[in-house]
């Protein structure tokens, strides 16, 4: 007897042989051969008599064998096998090429079920090639919707198919982790006949309801997920911050413009967590220049002006320094003291500090404000009273290096969280990688901003664009030129954006200065080429995406992408954030390698987005959920074995009914059996 958690090793013998095949898959005991879902289906559920197969149709015929053989072909030395079948309408022949087991496992007399494509042949219908199998009323191969799973090395469709009919048959019944009310209230059909009707579908409408109770499982397992760690968040203590709000309404009022109305919703909704003795734990998701920093600003200003400490972690050196000069700029007036804090910029105010000195003061709380990069979550840096952890551009930083920043505020303190990012998330994304968080989002960039002109650039149209950037450079501006990775050795860019430079500097450009960066670069050497360009020592920047994050380069107008359809299109967003910054017409011009429908219609959507949460969305659904997110997310994405991003409505579903599932039982101790199950998938996850 046979249970879920065999080794397919042992598990029947064509299990013995496959089991290395089924291992690089992945798979290794009974359970994982279960739900290990198909690819797709094929239609081969019609079955046509044999009088009326018609040439060009994919199908499926039941007929008697009258004959078959074995022949060598007399040209190409390949084996042939023939076979004649038929049934009370009329007769087909059967043609397999190189594979003589089949003539001498099938024999005259037998009776049996072929699919494939039928076309004309030398004695009237026939099949090429056809899957095949004994007649039967529950085939596997033919005869019905077909399952084909992705495989690799030696395994076949035939080999697969049958270990998991064997499974399913052999592994008994599955006890059900989902609770009977869930079941019943989505309408969900049982597990067992949910994993039989994915892999041998009845129909194609059994097929759905069975995809959407296994999609169903894997949403809400990550919901709960979700679900258990807000409360977790929720269980902690954080300080209380009030709001001070005659102190902030003048700070608000002293800036130089006026916040957006999302900006005031979003600083509100922190100021409210905050005053909270719960730990907020909150994504400020906003388009590139729609001001994430103020909003940070006001949380931070919030907190210092209640003698509490806040930090404020970016991902570079030059993101910090700049956030740091705001933060300066705009506070010390106020008389809070902010320090930055990076591997080679320590300044405690406005004065040049050593990196001993700043951590002195930051453990006895006289400075209020830290501002850095990784260097802030050493182990040397201790807070004596942090209450609010800023990161920006959060998904550049690993879960790690965000709970090392909470944890500064020592075992008892845990300080507020908010996360920035302007990466365009599309929500089906953010609800499941990002669901314990709450959400605010800067949907509206702040009013008399440049319109950036887009342009998708025809090859004959270059010269003359190269032309209009030239002036742009004469008038004074600065120039982005972005590459793409050219092939897999070059995952840093560098042979990209090096044949551009070269190219650039000895041809249209010759009469420029231009600058290079790449990710082969070492740290300083790419500080030096962005110091560079922010010092207008260099017209025109030739870079790779090492340039995405944040940087405010006003006096750059012209963002001109290279082979963009190489590039996701909400990467081309972030990056044409880099322009328009500042008070100057600005362009972002796409200069597409080829002119394929498809590209077209790609890069046309960044013509027509609004913004870029509207961009992420069509990006989702022109491209899939696989290359959505960039590379480095792929990973929960490719978590996902049934469900996608494109399932807006299972997982809305499923993150409803966990929540309410945890909040009634928030160990869900009535029901071990999801808990456990909670456990191991938590394990497995890569929720970056
Ligand atoms: P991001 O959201 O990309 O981090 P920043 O916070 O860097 O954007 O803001 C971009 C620029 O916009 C900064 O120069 C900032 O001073 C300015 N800014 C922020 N809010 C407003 C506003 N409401 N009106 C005008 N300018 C603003
Ligand atoms: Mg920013």
């Amino acid at each position: 007897m046979f249970t879920l958690q065999t080794p397919l090793s042992q598990f029947t013998p064509i299990g013995k042989t496959a089991a290395p095949h089924l291992k690089k898959l992945g798979l290794s005991t009974v359970e994982d051969l279960l739900f290990y879902f198909p690819r797709k289906y094929l239609d081969f559920s019609i079955i046509t008599p044999i009088g009326k197969l018609k040439p060009d149709t994919e199908t499926t015929a039941s007929g008697r064998i009258e004959q078959i053989s074995n022949r060598r072909s007399w040209r190409k030395k390949i084996m042939v096998t023939e076979a004649i079948i038929s049934d009370d309408t009329g007769k087909a022949a059967c043609i397999w090429f190189g594979q003589p087991y089949i003539g001498k496992m099938l024999k005259a007399g037998d009776e049996i079920m072929v699919s494939g494509k039928v076309s004309f042949g030398d004695y009237g219908m026939q099949f090429a090639g056809p899957a095949f199998e004994k007649r039967s009323n529950d085939p596997a191969h033919t005869g019905r919707l077909v399952p084909l799973y992705s495989l690799t090395g030696r395994l076949t469709q035939k080999q697969i198919r049958v270990l998991i009919k064997y499974a399913l048959r052999s592994a008994g019944y599955l006890a059900d982790f989902l609770p009977a009310e869930i079941k019943r209230n989505e309408n969900l059909m049982p597990l067992n006949s949910a994993l039989e009707q994915v892999h041998f579908p009845k129909d194609i409408k059994t097929l759905t309801l069975a995809q959407n109770r296994l999609k169903f499982d894997e949403l809400f397992l990550i919901q709960l997920i979700h679900a258990k760690r807000k409360q977790n968040t929720a269980a902690l203590q954080a300080p209380v911050v009030p709001f001070h709000e005659a102190e902030v309404k003048n700070f608000v009022q002293s800036l130089p413009f006026k916040l957006t109305d999302a900006q005031r919703k979003a600083a509100w909704q922190i100021i409210k967590d905050m005053e909270k003795p719960h730990p907020m734990n909150r994504l400020l998701e906003g388009d590139v220049g729609s001001g994430k920093t103020v909003v940070a600003a006001i949380a931070l200003l919030n907190a210092a002006l209640s003698g509490f400490q806040g930090a404020l972690m970016a991902p570079t050196e030059i993101l910090a320094k700049q956030h740091f000069e705001t933060i300066y700029k705009i506070l010390t007036p106020l008389g809070i003291s902010a320090a930055l804090l990076t591997h080679n910029w320590q300044k405690a105010g406005n004065e040049e500090a050593d990196t001993k000195t700043i951590i002195a003061k930051i453990k006895n709380n006289e400075i209020k404000i830290v501002v850095g990069t990784h260097a802030l979550i050493q182990e040397k840096i201790q807070f004596q009273n942090l209450a609010l952890a800023v990161i920006d551009e959060q998904h550049r930083f690993g879960v790690k290096q965000r709970q090392k920043l909470r944890a500064k505020g020592g075992a008892k303190l845990n300080p507020h969280l908010l996360s920035m990012t302007a990466t365009p998330i599309p929500r089906t994304l953010y609800l499941s990688l990002y669901g314990d968080l709450d959400l605010s989002v800067l949907d509206e960039l702040p009013k008399g901003r440049q319109e950036i002109i887009d342009r998708i650039v025809a090859p004959n149209e270059r010269p003359q664009i190269l032309a209009a950037i030239d002036e742009e450079i004469e008038k004074g501006r600065q120039v982005f030129v972005l590459c793409p990775l050219i092939d897999e050795s070059d995952k840093l860019g560098a042979k990209a954006a090096t044949a551009e430079y070269e190219k650039l500097r000895r041809t249209v450009f010759a009469h420029r200065k231009i600058g290079l960066l790449h990710g082969r670069l070492d740290p300083e050497e790419k500080e030096k080429a962005m110091n560079d360009f922010a010092q207008r020592k260099i017209n025109i920047l030739v870079s790779t995406t090492v340039v995405e994050v944040g940087v405010d380069i006003p006096n750059a107008s012209v963002m001109m992408i290279e082979n963009a359809e190489r590039f996701g299109l909400a990467q081309i967003w972030q990056l044409r954030g880099r322009v328009g910054r500042g008070t100057y017409q600005s362009y972002c011009y796409l200069f597409p390698e080829t002119d394929s429908a498809e590209s077209m219609r790609r890069l046309h959507a960044i013509l027509t987005s609004k913004n870029g949460f509207d961009l992420a969305e069509k990006d989702l659904e022109l491209r899939g959920p696989g290359e959505v997110y960039g590379t480095t997310q792929s990973g929960f994405v490719k978590d996902l074995r049934i469900a996608t991003l494109l399932d807006w409505k299972i997982i809305e579903q499923a993150k409803s009914a966990a929540f309410a599932l945890i909040q009634k039982d928030p160990s869900l101790v009535k029901y071990p059996l999801l808990a456990q199950k909670v456990e191991t998938t938590e394990k497995k996850l890569h929720f970056e």
